[in-house]
């Protein structure tokens, strides 16, 4: 088995804390299934865990995933700059993935970094698999972003995520890192839009199902103007469980804070010739 489990999760930075300063009470139920899915993690033990983040670095036509053997980031633009954390990357790995996207022609790969230091779509899952893990790290990191290129893109490259883990024969965690729709409450920072709630609850409901090949059908005019923000990150999970049947499991949506934050699980239960879902 090289897939062994994965998860969707937020980032919003007020989680956390130093960050929060007493914010974080609003989200609470969202940091309880936090701290579930991060014990769950820590007892998949995986070698390796790739964390798929909006926020690094992006390109409309390129998917960058962070080359070197290693890197640091804080919450300092937030105004917490001790909350630092640092990790060192897979990098066989990456340049497994690497080469299988060469491979299938994806426009992918560690050219172009332009700024090293984690963002705060790694950052916070970080600040979770820490708090369950304990440091020094059990595992490595493989740090993926995501491009403007269009879903089957995301998807495909997750495809050589499964592939190569297969190949190296390492147990690896995949997690899903990114916010739902901006515009779920008209006080929030961002206003309201109907296409906001409604997104929502078609993600959890989709996820939920682990219908991933409607996930790839949603249109993607109608996830823009719901101001998503981790649909592709979500492809790319997807992606990594190609031609698998997937268990899954959701474990918390709220949209208090004007964002919309959902958490769940999802396990490989054996192989599926019906999910394929890209010719
Ligand atoms: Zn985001």
């Amino acid at each position: 088995m090289a897939i062994i489990g994965a998860a969707m999760v937020p980032h919003p930075p007020l989680i956390v804390p130093a960050v929060g300063r007493g914010g974080e009470r609003q989200i609470e139920q969202t940091t309880k299934a936090y701290e579930k899915v991060a014990r769950q993690i820590a007892e998949w033990k995986p070698e390796t865990v790739v964390i798929i983040s909006p926020h690094s670095v992006m390109y409309q036509d390129y998917i960058h995933i962070s080359p070197g053997a290693g890197a640091r980031g804080d919450f300092g633009r937030f105004g917490a700059p001790g909350a630092r954390y640092e990790v060192a990357y897979d990098h066989e790995l990456t340049a497994e993935i690497t080469e299988l996207a060469q491979d299938m022609d994806l426009a992918a790969g560690t050219a172009g970094e332009r700024n090293p230091a984690l963002d705060h779509g790694f950052l916070v899952p970080l600040h979770f698999l820490k708090q369950a893990m304990g440091f020094p790290w059990p595992c490595r990191f493989v740090r993926i972003g995501l491009s403007g290129l269009p879903f089957k893109t995301h998807y495909r490259l997750g495809m050589t995520i499964k592939e190569a883990a297969e190949r190296l024969s390492r147990r690896v965690c995949v997690v899903a890192s990114g916010d739902l729709s901006h515009y779920v409450k008209a006080d929030g920072p961002y206003g309201f839009r109907a296409e906001g709630p409604e997104y929502d609850k078609k993600i959890m409901d989709v996820m939920g199902r682990a219908a991933f090949d409607e996930l790839l059908k949603m249109p993607e005019n109608f996830c823009e103007k719901a101001g998503e923000c981790g649909q592709r990150s979500f492809l790319i999970m997807a992606g990594a469980f190609d031609g698998q049947q997937v268990e899954a499991e959701m474990l918390s949506y709220q949209g208090v804070t004007g964002v919309g934050y959902g958490l769940g699980l999802f396990t490989p239960s054996g192989p599926d010739k019906s999910r394929h879902f890209i010719d």
